[in-house]
């Protein structure tokens, strides 16, 4: 019996309110019948609470795409971690390099925010990756450790279960190159290494650690194929239903091996 891995699809800021329901439903009708694999969905903050409606009685799993790191107050545009807790949604994606590059987020503010989530009791994901300058320079190693570390600072062992890291390379995040399946493999066990040095073997086994960086139907198998990889975060290819639906049944195949 093989693995069970997390297909999780991630939205950006794409879909409207309506548009958003209407592909939440569709991918549900999707993998409905699929065992083996869990799959999430994570819309914009505006149309959590409409979606988590939708998809109330099935398996189809939920996540926030950000949260802030305060618990509530003064900190207008922000949403909290309770609020998206409120909303239905039962994750939250934190440290996109998206919102690293873009929006200036540090090390530090994913640990804030990490902390926060998972007080409030919100499963996360916490990307991290290197970006194609570092990459050449063969530092992506460090680069990735250094956020792990600094990222995952003040997650305690009893925490272990509410985090799943994902493994982004900036340079093949919509770019249509994806790491080839040593270059995942060979990070995935490094990251694992990682968390086995500060929750124990044991522990490390067990936390997902999912690839991200134009996974689609072609290249989707030969990644998840990889003992190390225990799912994948999908940003383009999961706007479209039966792309993301067929990635999560290649997914389903791979845990019945
Ligand atoms: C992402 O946004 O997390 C992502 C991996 O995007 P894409 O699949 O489009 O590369």
């Amino acid at each position: 019996m093989g693995r069970r891995l997390l297909i999780a699809g991630n939205w950006k800021m794409n879909l409207n309110l309506s548009e958003s329901v209407e592909h939440a439903k569709a991918v549900e009708r999707g993998v409905r019948s699929l065992t083996g694999v869990d799959v999430l969905i994570s819309p914009s903050f505006i149309s959590l609470a409409a979606v988590a409606d939708a998809i109330k009685d099935s398996d189809l799993q939920l996540s926030a795409q950000n949260c802030f790191y305060e618990e509530d107050g003064a900190y207008t545009g922000e949403v909290s971690a309770k609020m998206i807790r409120s909303s239905g949604a039962g994750w939250v994606i934190l440290g996109h390099s998206e919102r690293r590059a873009i929006l200036g987020e540090s090390d530090d503010d994913v640990s804030k925010k990490l902390t926060r989530a998972l007080n409030e009791g919100l499963k996360t994901i916490v990307c991290v990756g290197e970006d194609m300058t570092q990459r050449e320079k063969g530092t992506q190693l460090d680069v990735v450790k250094n956020q792990v570390k600094a990222s995952l600072d003040s997650v305690s062992a009893a925490d272990v279960d509410n985090i799943a890291i994902a493994y982004e390379p900036v340079w093949a995040i919509g770019t249509g190159m994806t790491a080839s399946a040593g270059q995942a493999e060979e990070m995935h066990l490094f990251i694992r290494g990682l968390l086995g040095e500060t929750f124990g073997d044991e522990s490390a086994k067990n936390i997902l650690i999912l690839y991200g960086g134009s996974v689609s139907l072609p290249n989707a198998r030969e990644l998840l194929e990889c003992p190390d990889v225990d799912g994948a975060l999908i940003g383009g290819a999961s706007l479209d239903a039966d792309t993301f639906i067929g990635i999560a049944k290649i997914a389903e195949e791979l845990s019945k091996e």
